[in-house]
């Protein structure tokens, strides 16, 4: 191990720790000046990515019949029409991840705002008025894949809902 001064592209200096055969650290070297960001401008630049993405929703099913459609990424921009529709923020809401990653559910427990749509005669509807806004925007939606035979079925009916490829 030795300590190494780095310019990283991003105009930062920090002074590193590198291991391993000399080859190699001069390879990193190499690499964090040309392309790599020092650890700041690198946490920056993952927000900025996942910004761009833009707000991302997951739709579930529970056990008692709900449906459940939650803005779980990149919520904050879209906070008072998330309002407006009747979403209500919650501390932890459920992130999607399968049956084995639910053991670590902590980690799929994140902020976020999240529609609640009890079973009812008009549930269909608003299930597919909350779909058509999303994907007008172009925003992502996911569901559950016993959640997706519903989207898909009510696409067929809805000529305006587009993007069905998401589900
Ligand atoms: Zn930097």
């Amino acid at each position: 191990m030795a300590k190494y001064d780095i310019n990283y592209s991003c105009g930062h200096s920090a002074r590193i720790d590198l291991y391993g055969p000399e080859r190699d650290r001069q390879r990193k070297i190499a690499w964090f000046e040309s392309d790599g960001h020092c650890s700041d401008c690198y946490r920056d630049k993952k927000r900025t990515e996942e910004k761009a993405v833009g707000p991302t929703f997951y739709a579930r099913g529970t056990a008692a019949g709900v449906v459940e459609i939650i803005c779980y990424k990149n919520s904050y921009d879209i906070k008072d029409q998330l309002k407006e529709r009747g979403y209500l923020f919650y501390d932890e809401v459920p992130a999607p991840g399968s049956l084995a990653t639910a053991l670590f559910a902590e980690r799929y427990r994140v902020p976020g705002w999240m529609l609640t749509l009890a079973a009812g005669p008009d549930r269909h509807a608003r299930i597919a008025a909350e779909a058509n806004w999303i994907y007008g925007h172009k925003w992502k939606l996911s569901a559950q894949s016993t959640l997706g035979a519903t989207f898909a079925n009510m696409i067929e009916q809805r000529s305006d809902l587009v993007g069905s490829d998401q589900l």
